[in-house]
């Protein structure tokens, strides 16, 4: 028994899926987890309850970050996943769920402000490594297969056009009753947040030299879910 335990450990992988904003990226991790039985991560909601402390906190106001206080107050924030009735794993900021907030615009407005500071992505890739530990994971981020893990089994860069993804994003607002937001303000924050993802000191968003590219401008969620299911079996062996 505890051999058959032991093989099972041994086929387990790290898999690393990252790109820019509102490409797919955490639909796509999620349905591979769940296919294949392995815990999922969304790193980008780790980013955006730190944002959201830092709103109610005051620690940041306009594009000000205050550093000193953030420093003082990281220590405080303490972010955890719950699953849901239906099986899915929301985002909990001190024990409260932030699933809903967090996905707002007043989080998205400020979330590549807050992920560009060294001290809060040093805090952030720490846990991250902590329960990718063990392997069995799908992460899905900017930096996963760059910095989080770079030994990572099987690593996937995702990206489609800027106006394919504000669309894709601007339906799903519409569909969780955002009738505010205009497709324009969406364009304009997927845009904003690719600029300084990709320019930032701190591990700008970059294709990891052994990542493969998916471009899935043109793909349907099946079309894409089969491609990384695909790419799994080739990687793990598993049939
Ligand atoms: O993935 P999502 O769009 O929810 O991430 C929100 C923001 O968090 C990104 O725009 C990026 O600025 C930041 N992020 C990051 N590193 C990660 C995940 C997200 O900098 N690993």
């Amino acid at each position: 028994m505890s051999l058959k335990i032991e093989e099972m450990k041994s086929k387990l992988i790290t898999i690393a899926i990252d790109g820019h904003s509102s490409c797919g990226k955490s639909t796509m991790a999620k349905a591979l987890a769940k296919r294949i039985g392995y815990a999922y991560i969304d790193t980008g909601a780790m980013y955006r309850a730190v944002t959201l402390y830092c709103l109610i906190n005051g620690i940041i106001e306009g594009d000000e970050v205050n550093i000193k206080r953030l420093r003082r107050h990281m220590s405080n924030i303490n972010i955890t996943f719950q699953v849901n009735a239906e099986g899915v794993s929301e985002t909990c900021l001190n024990g409260v769920n932030v699933e809903k907030l967090i996905r707002g615009m007043e989080v998205s407005n400020k979330v590549s402000i807050i992920a560009a500071i060294g001290l809060v992505r040093k805090a952030m890739v720490a846990q991250q490594q902590v329960m990718g530990q063990n392997k069995g994971i799908v992460m899905d981020g900017r930096d996963i297969g760059t910095v989080v893990f770079p030994n990572a089994e099987l690593k996937v860069f995702v990206t489609a056009s800027a106006q394919v993804r504000a669309e894709r994003r601007f339906k799903e607002l519409q569909n969780k009753g955002d009738t505010t937001t205009t497709f324009e303000q969406v364009l304009a924050n997927v845009e904003e947040r690719d600029l300084i993802d990709s320019t930032r000191k701190e591990s700008p968003l970059r294709q990891a030299p052994d990542a493969l590219l998916l471009d899935n401008s043109h793909m349907t969620i099946p079309e894409q879910d089969e491609w990384l299911y695909a790419k799994y079996i080739e990687v793990s062996g598993r049939k």
